[in-house]
């Protein structure tokens, strides 16, 4: 039996709550094998990231010889890039067809405030993702126009997927209310997704989260809207599992 395995191409979180961490940690709570190539490391922890260091591009461009040289990759999600050259290596192997089924989770600011990616190295990407998965703060970064309710959230991702990605979700979790909804825009129309709002503090790597559970069932062959709809339950649950922990003294993770 061979596992479904997948690519993550991301930053670490030392405190193990978000990026590559967390990307891992969805691939194998969903039965999936998980490889990774790491643009970045953080030192951060619950309460904010201390530190970055960029990776040098070349050891970007080895990571990415070396797993696409030898597995079977059927999905692949973005997150952190660290910096525009390592998103022209990685647009540059999407260009060349070696990123199948492509998530791209635009990093660009931690919640903590800590500048993490900037909007021209995510728009490299944007063109080749099947799947591009801003929450607000990401989606008016980039399209230059406020995004504070739904109706912003649906001219945001209509806005974007007229700049390449097949299917654009815009996360609504950081705008408040009873409920978390996300806009799904894809194939000419926008479907409103609408889950109960957790009550937690436990929020750490939750758009890590989702694009990488998304990333996971399209490897498993599901259509985007159904992967989606697994990713965003997925998310609940694991948000749900963490409610009553006390991991860090801050934002803390999710339990996968
Ligand atoms: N650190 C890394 C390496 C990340 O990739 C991300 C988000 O994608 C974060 C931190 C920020 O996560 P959050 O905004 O959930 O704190």
């Amino acid at each position: 039996m061979t596992p479904r395995t997948l690519l993550t191409i991301a930053g670490s979180d030392s405190g193990g709550g978000a990026g590559i961490q967390a990307d891992l940690k969805v691939f194998a709570a969903l039965g999936a094998y998980g490889t990774s190539v790491l643009t970045a490391i953080t030192a951060q922890n619950t309460r904010g990231v201390d530190a970055v260091l960029p990776l040098p591009p070349r050891t970007v461009t080895e990571q990415l010889d070396s797993v696409l040289a030898d597995f079977t990759v059927c999905a692949v999600k973005t997150g952190m890039l660290g910096n525009p050259a390592v998103a022209d290596i990685v647009a540059e192997a999407a260009r060349d067809g070696r990123l199948p089924q492509l998530v791209v989770d635009p990093v660009l600011v931690a919640t903590s405030g800590h500048r993490l990616g900037v909007v021209s190295a995510v728009e490299l990407l944007l063109p080749y993702a099947r799947v591009a998965t801003p929450n607000c703060a990401e989606a008016a970064a980039i399209t230059g126009c406020p995004v504070d309710d739904v109706a912003g959230m649906v001219a945001a991702a209509e806005a974007l997927a007229a700049g390449g990605p097949e299917y654009v979700v815009v996360t609504g979790g950081d705008l408040g209310g009873d409920e978390a909804v996300d806009v799904l825009h894809g194939g000419g129309s926008s479907t409103l997704l609408r889950a109960p709002r957790v009550d937690t503090r436990h929020t750490h790597g939750t758009g890590c989260s989702f694009s990488a559970a998304i990333a996971v069932r399209l490897a498993l062959g599901d259509p985007v809207p159904a992967a989606v709809g697994v990713a965003k339950e997925y998310v609940l649950r694991a948000l749900t599992g963490a409610r009553g922990w006390e991991l860090g003294a801050g934002r803390g993770p999710l339990d996968h």
